[in-house]
């Protein structure tokens, strides 16, 4: 186990010290691996407080991250600050309290699914492909009102309780 670790403590250290509260600077590098593109993570901080019970040390941490993604409708960058919370418990049992895995997996999960660049972002043109928040072109809105339509459609298309699997 190493011990020289930032994320790695010995459980005595923290059960003689009464608990410990550590804020930590990590290398965005060593988390690159958890993104789709490895350049998505700028910084990431995280803050950790142990606190001791009777038989085990409660975690209760909150890593913040810089990403860097793309706007879902638009394809324009947008670099955005994330945080979430975890906690963890490590029973007396331990002789290291290892927060390598639980920092990481909370760092991963960061990421939202989607991310606009603002609520009103406009997208671009299916037609011509222009930036629509930068530019307005003359293709016809016909596009959109029939894609519109197409799942409006989808929408009603009705349940057939008649039909079933025996
Ligand atoms: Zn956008
Ligand atoms: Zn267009």
């Amino acid at each position: 186990m190493e011990d020289n670790n930032p994320l790695v403590f010995k459980y005595d250290d923290i059960r003689d010290r009464g608990g410990l509260t550590v804020t930590l600077s990590l290398p965005a590098a060593d988390y690159a691996d958890a993104f789709e593109r490895p350049d998505t993570l700028k910084k990431v901080d995280v803050e950790m407080t142990f606190s001791v019970g009777g038989d085990s040390v409660l975690l209760e941490g909150r890593a913040a991250a810089v990403l860097a993604l793309d706007c879902a409708r638009c394809g324009e960058p947008v670099t955005r600050s994330f945080e979430d919370a975890f906690d963890e418990v490590y029973p007396d049992s331990l002789e290291y309290i290892d927060t390598r895995e639980v920092v990481r997996e909370t760092v991963a999960l960061l990421a939202p699914i989607k991310i606009l660049c603002s609520d009103g972002c406009k997208g671009r043109c299916l037609v011509c492909g222009v930036n629509r928040n930068l530019q307005t072109c003359n293709c016809k809105a016909e596009y959109n009102s029939s894609f519109q339509a197409l799942k409006d459609l989808k929408v009603d298309k009705p349940e057939n309780p008649g039909k079933k699997k025996l």
